[in-house]
Parts: C-alpha cells; sequence; structure tokens
C-alpha cells in the first residue's frame, strides 16, 4: 500500500517535471522566433516612399534627389511635380 502511494507521488512528481519542461521549451522556442523575427525586421532597413507613403525595405527601393520611392514611376511623379513647382516659384 505505501508502495503503491510512493509510486503514485515519483509518477505525479515526473507528469510534473515533465509538464514543467514542456512550457520551458515551448517558451524558448516563442521566445527565439520572436528574436529571429526581430532580427529579420533590423536587417532590412526600411524607408518611406516620398510619393504614396508605402513602406519598403531599402533594397527594394529607388533613391533620386535624396528621397525614396517604392517605383520608378512615382519617381517620375515626384519629379514632375517638383519640376512643375520649381517653375511656378520662377513666375511672376
Ligand atoms: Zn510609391
Amino acid at each position: 500500500m505505501n508502495l503503491l502511494i510512493i509510486r503514485l507521488l515519483i509518477f505525479a512528481v515526473l507528469f510534473y517535471a515533465g509538464l514543467k519542461l514542456f512550457s520551458m521549451y515551448r517558451q524558448w522556442q516563442r521566445e527565439r522566433l520572436t528574436q529571429q523575427h526581430d532580427q529579420q525586421h533590423d536587417g532590412g532597413h526600411m524607408v518611406r516612399c516620398r510619393w504614396c507613403d508605402v513602406h519598403l525595405p531599402e533594397e527594394e527601393a529607388l533613391r533620386e534627389a535624396e528621397q525614396w520611392f517604392c517605383s520608378s514611376a512615382h519617381r517620375d511623379r515626384f519629379l514632375q511635380e517638383q519640376q512643375s513647382q520649381r517653375d511656378n516659384d520662377t513666375d511672376p
């Protein structure tokens, strides 16, 4: 009878330890995943398109006149806009 209780206790302790280890492992895995995600986020510098305000990685963006653009179309439109503004300024 005593032996059975001791066996049950040992089983309960092992079961509890197993659960504890499993939850610790899950948490460690989650932390590692979020760390990887953060590193990926930090790895690529994000820039903002001057024309449409969309955010994109620096390596995918176009740089022109100290500004970033998501596409050549938006770069051209921004430069056109700047050009017309400059023309307006010079008008009397
Ligand atoms: Zn854009």
